[in-house]
């Protein structure tokens, strides 16, 4: 089968590899499409992770093999499903703080397409191992399979929704509004909070009243002061951008006892010490979080537990993800999706790799 495999930084390739083998707990997977994710990308440009892999976990397709206790578990050949790569123990230590994304089994990535397991999305077919399939979502007739690929994201945008006290009437400022910014507008929106919505391209800020936000404004001309809904200060903010100043501002914004999200960043700091871009340059008053009792919170990854109310939430359209879609590729054209996603235009939102196999 054909599969884009990741050889070093920035080095993608068109390859053949053998379609993986299952066993009797497994499924093998016809791939429709899988998402360009901002994860995949960092491990791609800074070449963080060892080679060879192939990438790609936000993935939709056809489940063309099922083995015997993948089958006595309900799965059936020709099931258009949506795929989840991690799924936690629920039994340790950080699965009780439903810290899930810290459990050493959800780190484990149970889909490959070959080589050691990193998602597999990238490739004609996948092999979901066993202990991931609780997370295997059917998608709907009436639904896409780029719908289904979108249940991901969208989890990961819930689940750290969740995470903020935030109440019907609140106000909530969301900085970015890419792909994962929007979907946090929506899902706030959908829960009574009035949304001031922030980014640097205009073409966003339209699209982010599309999706509910009261309020919009350009971060480069924000005034802090006099800006739209900023009177009271803000209940919480989200930092959908991997931006240090965003974070400082934000923590001047919110109100007393309000909550600053972190989301996008992920990328640890140099070792050796923080660089500019790290904590120690952001010029974070601490007495914000002490005297003024600002909550200062990240979330990361997904939580396998709400997977069926994220499923609601894009099969319904309730969140329609359909207008989060600016560009399909090719599978051959993998390396172009991925740099066209790491680097925004006016007009890219969320990319996604067609492999060809929709019909
Ligand atoms: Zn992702
Ligand atoms: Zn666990």
């Amino acid at each position: 089968m054909r599969a884009v495999v990741y050889r070093g930084a920035d080095d993608l390739r068109l390859e053949r590899v053998p379609v993986p083998e299952i066993g009797a707990n497994e499924l093998l997977v016809k791939v429709a499409v899988c998402g360009v994710c901002p994860t995949d990308i960092k491990k791609i440009h800074y070449g963080t992770i060892q080679p060879p892999r192939i990438f790609g976990h936000e993935t939709a397709g056809t489940i063309v093999k099922a083995g015997l206790l993948a089958r006595r578990a309900g799965f059936r050949v020709g099931e258009r499903v949506a795929l989840h790569h991690h799924v936690p123990c629920l039994e340790c230590r950080f699965c009780r703080h439903r810290a899930h994304a810290q459990c050493e089994t959800y780190k484990r990535t149970g889909i490959t397409a070959g080589f050691e397991p990193a998602g597999g999305g990238f490739a004609e077919y996948a092999r979901v191992m066993g202990w991931v399939l609780p997370g295997v979502v059917r998608i709907p007739a009436k639904n896409s399979f780029a719908e289904g690929a979108m249940l991901e994201p969208v989890n990961t945008v819930l689940k750290a929704v969740k995470r903020l006290n935030v109440m019907r009437g609140d106000r909530v400022m969301v900085a970015g509004q890419g792909p994962i910014g929007l979907m946090f507008t929506k899902i706030l929106q959908l829960r009574g909070v009035q949304v001031l919505a922030t980014d640097l391209l205009e073409s966003r800020l339209k699209l982010a009243r599309k999706f509910g936000a009261k309020w919009t404004a350009n971060a480069r001309e924000m005034d802090h002061q006099k800006g739209p809904g900023f009177g009271a200060g803000m209940d919480a903010a989200v930092i959908a951008v991997p931006s240090d100043a965003a974070v400082s501002a934000a923590l001047g914004l919110v109100r007393g006892g309000g909550q600053v999200l972190l989301f996008a960043h992920t990328r640890r700091a140099a070792p050796g010490g923080f660089d500019s871009q790290a904590a120690g340059g952001a010029g974070i008053d601490f007495a914000s979080i002490c005297l003024d009792e600002k909550d200062l919170i990240g979330s990361y990854s997904a939580d396998f537990t709400i997977q069926q109310e994220v499923a609601r939430l894009v099969f319904s359209r309730q969140l329609d993800v359909r207008g989060l879609i600016s560009h399909r590729f090719p599978l051959e054209k993998t390396a172009s999706a991925v740099a066209l996603a790491a680097k925004p235009t006016e007009d890219s939102l969320k990319i996604i790799v067609a492999s060809g196999n929709e019909g």
